[in-house]
């Protein structure tokens, strides 16, 4: 693995600010540590953005569901929330990877990624999600 800057981003302006063409974003890692590793891919600066606050959990409300991008597979499998409201989309999660992947990987991380062998982007699409970044909100079928 090549050297790289590490940054932890105190909120989303300072995560925005810190990135470049050369940087990832750091949510569980399952993705970008085995690339990096495998030298796949390398990068100039990591920005963790696990410790900014607000940017996980799950809300409910009406026939809404919010997902905080950092929320991990293990949370959107375990919520009873979710379990209640879109019972498939817990099942999904519970499925992805392995426990090691469903505890440290994230929904963000999955949308951001874009793998199209991956379940969150189908399920995005199917559901007529709405993907929210710092500056759009982007339908799920146009973001992919
Ligand atoms: C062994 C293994 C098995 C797996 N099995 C499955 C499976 O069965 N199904 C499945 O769907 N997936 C699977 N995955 C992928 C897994 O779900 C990853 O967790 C996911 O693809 C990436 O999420 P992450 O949080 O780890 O992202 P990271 O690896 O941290 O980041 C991935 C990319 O997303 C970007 N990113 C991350 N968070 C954000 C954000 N909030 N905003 C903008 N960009 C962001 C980063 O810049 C980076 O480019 C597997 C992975 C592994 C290692």
């Amino acid at each position: 693995m090549k050297t790289f800057n590490y940054h932890s981003a105190k909120d989303v302006k300072e995560a925005s600010k810190l990135s470049s063409s050369n940087s990832a974003f750091l949510a569980g890692g399952m993705t970008t540590l085995p690339s990096m590793k495998l030298g796949l891919a390398s990068y100039k600066d990591l920005i963790n953005l696990k410790n900014i606050k607000g940017l996980s959990g799950i809300k409910v409300s009406g026939k809404t569901v919010k997902i905080g991008s950092t929320t991990k597979h293990v949370e959107v499998a375990q919520s009873k929330e979710i379990k209640k409201a879109i019972p498939s989309l817990a099942a999904l999660a519970d499925g992805i990877g392995d426990p090691q992947v469903r505890n440290r990987g994230t929904i963000g991380g999955s949308v951001a990624n874009n793998d199209p062998a991956a379940d969150y982007p189908s399920a995005c699409i199917a559901l007529n999600a709405v993907i929210h970044t710092n500056s759009r909100k982007i339908e799920a079928e146009k973001f992919f």
